[in-house]
């Protein structure tokens, strides 16, 4: 017997669906909600494993969802930290062509800006390059005003703290281990007790699949973990980048390439790269686990990912057990770094969905299934974008499924 009823329960407490959380109790606060998450606090994983930016929607190819929520919900990221006191800072970035083969698809990115709607986005050539980020060297890069950064852990907790103040119910160290649907009510049973809801919301990042799967559904996608290692140079050496400077990213993954990134904490760090990793909250280069490993190993987009880009992976792995060659790579950007100036830093684990195909899901992905509701793919941007992915979420299940007050 379930211990309570709720009229939405939420699994997942990173900051997704901590966004969800608090979009719901602004928009039905008579509805009551339960937030489960399996950690003992909240945003312990992707959430607070990032590279802290407040991404301007460059990137992302128009009319996508990356791209819409991005733009606007970087303005509103913006907005919140200032309305609550997060620190933050509109540091702006550079994306540097470091080779001629780089000049066309640096215009193209400069292009998406201008249709995606990010304000001021600019091209330099080296000499002004030089008087914004003294040490970076490229032939042109791109200089994109609105770029930000902030501390992702430090908004996860606000929107836990409103959603708490709001009446939303937050338990922390309740791992969902199973999910039954009834006649007229979904039971979900936690290591803290049962309980009960007319709707649930999957928001579980790296286990978004198993939850899904957990529920009766199919997802049709399995989350790949990808995880990024960091550098930190050293405080001596910190003067060499004055905000962020990037690479023109691969446009055959999603990811961004290694760069350097100032905290707002004022520590510079670089990275991350993108091993495909053993374990999905694997944070350490030998971590494994069976499960894990198995499931990737059954799954069939696994395999034809593999075969289309085993020789990019294993240039990654090599990277990843070679500071040398992560060395290499970022005197590309900013060729007075040296292997001495750099410690190891700390590291992520992206959740990215792969299809069966073997393709990695371009954008955003929210599933809806009876009464439930499934974010399957949520990598970045969505940290950046969390508050417009909350709203779009709730907006999709109070159309969808239902969910009213
Ligand atoms: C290395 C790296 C760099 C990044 N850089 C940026 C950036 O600069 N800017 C940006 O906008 N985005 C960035 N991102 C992306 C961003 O961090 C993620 O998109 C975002 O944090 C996803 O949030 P989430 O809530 O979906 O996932 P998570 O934060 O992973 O939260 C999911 C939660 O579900 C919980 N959970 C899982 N299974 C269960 C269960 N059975 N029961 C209960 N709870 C469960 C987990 O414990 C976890 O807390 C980066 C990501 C990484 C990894």
């Amino acid at each position: 017997m379930p211990d309570s009823h709720y009229g939405v329960i939420i699994v997942g407490g990173g900051i997704v669906g901590l966004a969800v959380a608090l979009e719901i109790t602004h928009r039905f606060p008579h509805l009551t909600l339960l937030l489960l998450e399996k950690e003992d606090r909240l945003g312990r994983h992707q959430s607070s494993h990032n590279s802290g930016v407040i991404h301007s929607g460059i990137y992302y190819k128009p009319e996508s969802l990356k791209a819409k929520l991005c733009v606007a919900g970087a303005a509103a990221m913006v907005e919140f930290c200032r309305e609550h006191s997060i620190p933050h800072s509109n540091c702006g970035k550079v994306i540097v062509a470091t080779s001629p083969e780089e000049l066309q698809p640096l215009e193209e990115l400069r292009r998406r800006g201008e249709a995606n709607g990010v304000p001021g986005v600019r091209l330099v050539g080296s000499a002004e390059l030089r008087d914004l980020e003294p040490n970076a060297a490229g032939l042109e890069a791109l200089v994109v005003p609105s770029t930000s950064i902030t501390d992702y852990a430090a908004v996860c907790d606000k929107y836990a703290e409103l959603t708490a103040a709001r009446g939303g119910t937050i338990l922390t160290s309740a791992e969902v281990i199973s999910i039954k649907r009834g006649a007229d009510e979904i039971i979900v049973e936690t290591r803290r007790g049962a309980f009960s809801a007319d709707y649930f919301i999957n928001c579980a990042g790296l286990f978004s699949d198993r939850i899904s799967r957990m529920a009766g559904d199919e997802p049709e996608v399995m989350i790949a973990p990808f995880r990024g290692e960091y550098y930190d140079l050293i405080p001596e050496r910190s003067s060499l980048v004055r905000a962020l400077i990037y690479p023109v990213p691969d446009p055959r993954f999603p990811f961004l390439g290694v760069h350097f990134t100032r905290r707002i904490s004022g520590r510079v760090d670089a990275g991350p790269n993108a091993v495909l990793a053993l374990r999905r909250e694997g944070y350490g280069r030998t971590d494994f686990n069976l499960t894990d490993l198995a499931s990737s190993l059954a799954f069939p987009g696994f395999w034809r990912m593999a075969a289309k880009h085993w020789r990019s992976g294993l240039d990654e792995v090599h990277r990843s057990f070679s500071k040398t060659a992560f060395v290499h790579d970022l005197q590309q950007l900013v060729p007075e770094v040296r292997e001495g100036d750099l410690v190891p830093g700390g590291s992520g684990v992206r959740a990215q969905a792969l299809k069966r195909d073997g393709t990695l899901v371009d954008d955003f992905q929210f599933v809806q299934s009876g009464k439930m509701l499934h974010v399957l793919n949520v990598p970045s941007p969505a940290a950046t974008a969390s508050l417009l992915i909350g709203r779009a979420i709730v907006d999709m299940a109070s159309r969808n499924i239902g969910l009213a007050a």
